[in-house]
This record gives structure tokens, sequence and C-alpha cells, in this order.
């Protein structure tokens, strides 16, 4: 067995990551090598100034410029209406999105920095009326931040995660924060179901898996729900407040 790493025949302890890449043990001990954060390879990359490290693969696919968001926010789009989600009056091709450090994203949540932080939607709701008492809803500007430095597929399904959160607020939709999260998660499913490829899979496999109480049991819960009755049925809960 040969090391994907020195090319040499392996002697003795050694590691395979998912993609069953077998690398000499001492290439990780000794950080000539680590992990991919977005797809779980093996890279001998040095790591960004946030901490990830991106494989070879993952970097070349890195949605960074005007026109790929353009494209990615219409892709998206497209397939949450198509199975049902309806965003009204709410032009979504015209809200602005921001590609933002983690250091900005913690700024913007008031959190600490943190790069499982991939998105964040801010609302602004339009109130007026005469009396404080008869504010009426008026309308919604949405505006979404991207945690840089995000391949392709990994971008998809967090702008599918936060164009459900546009879709919730543009309803003014209140659900629980597990509920909220849960749905969100089930547009980045829907981007990797589409896809269907082993990264796919891999990013699947990450939000059955999750161990966040918030994230994790609200995608399990949703997904749940969608099992047995289907995007329909879900988008008819939310909207009867019974999901
Ligand atoms: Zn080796
Ligand atoms: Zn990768
Ligand atoms: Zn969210």
């Amino acid at each position: 067995m040969k090391c994907h790493f020195c090319h040499k025949e392996i002697n003795g302890k050694y590691y395979i990551d998912q993609w069953g890449h077998n690398i000499c043990a001492s290439h990780m001990d000794k950080k000539e090598v680590t992990m991919c954060t977005s797809c779980g390879a093996f890279t001998e990359n040095s790591p960004l100034h946030d901490g990830r490290c991106l494989c070879n693969n993952c970097k070349s696919s890195v949605i960074s410029t005007h026109s790929e968001i353009s494209a990615s926010l219409t892709y998206v789009k497209n397939l949450l209406v198509s199975v049902g989600f309806d965003f009204g009056t709410c032009n979504i091709d015209n809200i602005p999105i921001e590609i933002v450090s983690a250091r900005r994203m913690a700024e913007i949540q008031n959190t600490s920095i943190s790069t499982n932080n991939k998105g964040v939607t801010r609302t602004e709701t339009q109130m007026r009326g005469t009396f404080k008492s008869d504010m009426k809803v008026v309308g919604h500007t949405h505006n979404i931040y991207m945690l840089s430095d995000q391949s392709r597929l990994e971008f998809l399904g967090t702008l599918a995660h936060e164009l459900l959160h546009v879709w919730q607020n543009e309803h003014d939709i209140k659900l629980s924060p597990m509920k909220c999260e849960g749905l969100c998660n089930m547009g980045s499913y829907l981007i990797y179901l589409t896809e269907n490829s082993p990264i796919a899979q891999h990013y699947i496999k990450n939000l059955k898996e999750s161990p966040d109480s918030i994230y994790g049991d609200g995608f399990r819960y949703v997904f749940a729900k969608y099992e047995t009755s289907g995007w329909r049925e879900i988008i008819n809960r939310v909207n009867n407040n019974a999901l």
C-alpha cells in the first residue's frame, strides 16, 4: 500500500481519510498533512488565517466573484421554488450578499469568532401606521452575509439555509429556534440531494449526524416529517403553525 502523500510503501501505522486515501501516520503527527475542513480529505496545503484548511479540490471551486454569487442565488432560489417555497413579492435576485471574514461574521452576530458560522441573514421589517397600536408591516429588507472561502457546494448549501431564513422572515413566520434552524438545514439538504455526488453525501451525513441540539436535532425533527409526508406537507404545516 502506497502513501498518498510521500508515495512510498507504507510501513507501520497509517491513517485513512473518508475518501480512502492512506498516509503514513508520521505526516499527520509532524503536521505535514492535515484534513480539509470542507471535505475531510488529507491535504498538505497551509491553513487559512482563520484556521480552516482547504484541499486543492475545494479551493478551486470557492465562490467569490459577483457573477458566481448571483448564479448561485438563482440556482438555489429555483430549487427552493420547485419544491413549493413561495417568496411572494420578495425579489430574491436583489438581496445583497456580502462575503465576509470569520471576524466580521462574529461582529455582525455579536458572538465569538467561529468558522462554523457560515452564513447569517439580517432582516429589517418596515412598519407604518398612525399610532403605535395600529402599526402594520409594510415590507422587509434582507441582507445575507456569507463566510469567505466556501467551496461551491458548501456555499450553495449555506445559501439555501439562509434563503429559508429569508422565506420565514418575509412571511413573519415565528418558529422555535430548533424548528427554524431545522427547516433551514432542510434547504441545504435539498441542494446536496440534487447534487448526489460523494461530497454531497458527505455533507448530508454531517447534517444527519450533527450533535447540535438546535441544528442537528432540528434537522432530524423536520427531516422525519419530510420522509413521511414530503415538502408540500412541511410547508403547509409551517404556514398553519403546525410543524
Ligand atoms: Zn508517507
Ligand atoms: Zn476539500
Ligand atoms: Zn440559520
